[in-house]
């Protein structure tokens, strides 16, 4: 097992060789124990209307200069059509955060269409932020099967520098919303950002130990990018650069292959911000999960969370062909058709 000083020498490390030998471990690892499938996940940006006003993301509701938007039904209808008729074998629905019941109701109502024009078989991960149980429930049972809510940093202190300290942005409540999703048979999923200002390396291999502590079955982390309409800008100054900042996510990801090496880890979006490589580096690390985004080109510039965001008028299509080829440039094959479950979820619940 791991230590928390063996996790620091190996994310502060500086030399190329050492990076790359602990990379190629990682990516060996995941061939080892998952094989060599990458499977997509086809993001629909479904609403960038949010309750909340996190201090580092583009979309809180502080963010007056934000033009705000949610998907019509056809227009999400359509995108999950697109990913059953392509293969992609599952799709992610995520959005600012909302519990009213509008909203709740409409995600409902799209769950059970979505399965309805797939005939049950295009796979559904939820990133829709804290709910209430009975919320769980139904979206559960509406056909939703995975579900992302990431920690963002686990360690209580940090939390609430980047977030208000109000009870609508409560540490203990998100915590308390990813333990709860487990009883309703979702895969859990979390994750933090890296690299975020006052964040040591210290932290970071506390983060990764608490993601193995909690057990999770999929991990969906990536750099911290600044957006100059958010508060967090303003420390800007303390933050390492970019190039660095990459990197250092490279070697979480790859560490948390080697802590973790049955869950699935996502080659997340702010990867390839960073780097126009990012997705792929991410992949020979040690992921095995990719997004390809879905969302209509007409409100990606919307979804904004950060700053310099790749793809905003790439549409779906032409997205499928250039994602395929990269993740074959890995050495890596697309499971085309298949939901790719963790098989840390079925380890866990069927002894597998
Ligand atoms: N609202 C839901 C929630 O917060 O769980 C889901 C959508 S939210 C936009 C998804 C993730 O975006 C957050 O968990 C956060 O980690 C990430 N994010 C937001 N702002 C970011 C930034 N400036 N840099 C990197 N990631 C960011
Ligand atoms: Fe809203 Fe999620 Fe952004 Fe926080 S991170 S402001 S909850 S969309």
């Amino acid at each position: 097992m791991m230590t928390k000083d063996d996790i620091v020498k190996l994310l502060s490390i500086k030399s190329k060789d050492e990076h790359e030998a602990l990379i190629e471990k990682a990516g060996s690892l995941r061939n080892e124990t998952l094989g060599n499938r990458v499977y997509f996940r086809g993001l629909i940006e479904y609403s960038n209307i949010c309750a909340k006003n996190c201090y580092y993301c583009g979309i809180r509701s502080g963010n007056s200069k934000q033009e705000r938007y949610t998907m019509t039904d056809d227009e999400v209808l359509d995108c999950a059509r697109f990913a059953y008729n392509t293969k992609y074998g599952s799709i992610v629905i995520q959005a600012g955060e909302r519990s009213d019941k509008a909203f709740v109701d409409k995600i409902e109502f799209l769950l059970k269409e979505i399965k309805k024009l797939s005939d049950g078989n295009l796979g559904i991960t939820l990133s829709l932020g804290e709910q209430s149980d009975e919320t769980f429930k139904r979206w559960f049972e509406a056909g939703a099967h995975r579900y992302l809510i990431r920690i963002e940093t686990s360690d209580p202190k940090l939390y609430k520098k980047y977030h208000p300290d109000d009870k609508f942005h409560s540490y203990d409540e998100r915590l308390e919303s990813l333990n709860r999703l487990r009883n309703h048979g979702y895969q859990v999923g979390t994750g933090v950002m890296i690299g975020l200002p006052g964040q040591t390396v210290e932290d970071l291999a506390n983060d990764l130990l608490f993601i193995k502590k909690l057990d999770v079955d999929m991990v969906g982390m990536g750099p911290y990018i600044e957006n100059e309409n958010t508060p967090l800008y303003d420390r800007r100054g303390e933050l390492i650069p970019s190039k660095d900042r990459f990197e250092l996510s490279l070697r979480m990801i790859a560490v948390l292959r080697l802590l973790m090496p049955d869950i699935n880890t996502a080659a997340t979006t702010a990867m390839q911000t960073l780097d126009p490589l990012g997705r792929e580096k991410a992949i020979r690390a040690g992921a095995n999960i990719i997004m390809p985004n879905l969302t209509p080109v007409k409100y990606r510039e919307n979804y904004l969370l950060y700053e310099g965001k790749p793809c905003l008028d790439e549409d779906a299509a032409k997205c499928a062909g250039c994602i395929t080829g990269r993740i074959r440039s890995t050495g890596a094959e697309v499971g085309f058709g298949e939901w790719g479950d963790s098989k840390h979820f079925k380890r866990r619940t069927e002894g597998k």
